[in-house]
């Protein structure tokens, strides 16, 4: 069978108040940088989210960018302009990812040393990141991911930060709403960013926002994401300044979303349900999380084909079955270490055992968007039970 209209990964789901909110920036005239829209996804996403200030940037992107310059010049100082603040040190981070979780490392001409994997949540092992503290004792931040929006082990890594004084970023882009022994992902870091791209559990189109408790950190985000004036009557610049503001019209699309963010996460946590229950009996797992210490937001469901049965049922061939159905999969986010960009980079396992590639090799992401149906769902369960039941023959 062949779904007429395409089932998505994950596509924007709307509901309305996303274009008066538009409306309204355009009415008002506040087609800009500035407005109520951002002040309102300000407010709304702090008291969501628990944490004294959120900053509305252009991306997710742009405020991990921004949560690596302030980690950088609170451990090394300010930077000449030209050259990073993280220049000539080593960032210990995440390693199965999307690169933009820490490609700012190498915009403040850090070295990015990835930490591998573990199983239990597909998040960085801290039995990892304690090896690599011992190989590179002299590191002061750690870059965290929660993949999937599944909340990694935030005590664990955050007690190794610790014990290693160093500092650590908070990339919850694919995890808001997630939360780990009942608080939300994005108030465990010293600097914390969320992402609203197109993809994510609620969107914006683009966007993203920088969390934080500190007043100072918050203003010193704002100042550099709208060029880095200083209070003069004219432009007067002591230091590097970008254009990452949000736009307040993009505001207005995140401002019709936030209201509908836990719809979103109960119909991904129902997919993700679905899809565990149908694939019953097979040789597959799907994405893991600690079940006692952490609610995940379930952005995307993923499925692990069991070492037994990857050579008879690839990923590939699950990956093309879906396509053949109109419906989008993608393989898991190709772990840091295997990309060309960063093959002169140190990868630390926790046992010599390289965990990311391995979940890379028999992993997939499965189609998890908020408006497929049931019926839907349940075509794509049995065309992939068919790829197993036709292994066997
Ligand atoms: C989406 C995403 C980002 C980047 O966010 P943008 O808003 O697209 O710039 C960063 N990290 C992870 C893990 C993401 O999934």
């Amino acid at each position: 069978m062949r779904f007429e209209k395409k089932v998505w990964l994950a596509s924007p789901t709307m509901h309305g108040d996303e274009l008066k909110y538009m409306q309204e920036a355009y009415s008002t005239n506040w087609m800009s940088t500035v407005g109520k829209n951002i002040d309102e996804v300000e407010r709304l996403v702090a008291e969501k989210v628990g944490c004294k200030y959120a900053v509305a940037l252009g991306a997710g992107t742009a405020a991990l960018h921004l949560c690596t310059r302030l980690a950088g010049e609170a451990l090394y100082g300010r930077a000449p302009a030209g050259k990073g603040s993280l220049s000539g040190h080593k960032v210990f981070c995440s390693d199965m990812t999307f690169a933009a979780t820490l490609n700012p490392v190498a915009y403040e001409n850090g070295e990015a040393v990835f930490v591998d994997s573990e199983r239990d949540t597909w998040n960085m092992d801290p039995v990892a990141l304690e090896n690599a503290f011992e190989k590179y004792p002299e590191v002061r931040l750690v870059v965290l991911v929660h993949l999937y929006g599944t909340p990694a082990k935030v005590d664990e890594i955050r007690a190794i930060c610790d014990r290693h004084k160093a500092l650590l970023i908070e990339d919850a882009a694919e995890s808001l709403g997630a939360t780990y022994k009942g608080k939300q992902t994005g108030t465990f870091g010293d600097y914390s960013a969320i992402s609203f791209n197109g993809n994510k559990i609620i969107t914006g189109s683009s966007g993203g926002m920088f969390l934080t408790d500190s007043e100072k950190d918050a203003a010193q985000v704002r100042k550099w994401s709208t060029q880095s004036r200083e209070p003069r009557p004219w432009y007067e610049h002591e230091e590097i300044g970008y254009n990452y503001r949000m736009s307040n019209v993009i505001a207005g699309v995140v401002r019709g979303q936030i209201p509908y963010l836990e719809e979103h996460i109960a119909q991904k946590k129902a997919i993700y349900e679905r899809y565990k229950a149908g694939f019953a009996g097979l040789p597959v797992t799907m994405n893991p999380y600690d079940a006692a210490n952490s609610v995940p937001n379930y952005w995307l469901s993923c499925m692990l084909i069991d070492e037994s049965a990857v050579k008879r049922v690839s990923p590939e061939k699950i990956l093309a079955v879906l396509t053949e159905m109109n419906a989008e999969g993608r393989p898991i986010w190709k772990p840091m270490h295997m990309q060309p960009v960063y093959r002169e980079h140190s990868f630390v396992t926790a046992a010599g055992i390289d965990v990311g590639a391995d979940i890379f090799a028999r992993g997939l992401c499965l189609p998890s968007d908020n408006k497929m149906t049931p019926d839907q769902q349940d075509a794509i369960i049995a065309a992939i039970r068919e790829c197993f039941a036709a292994s066997k023959i």
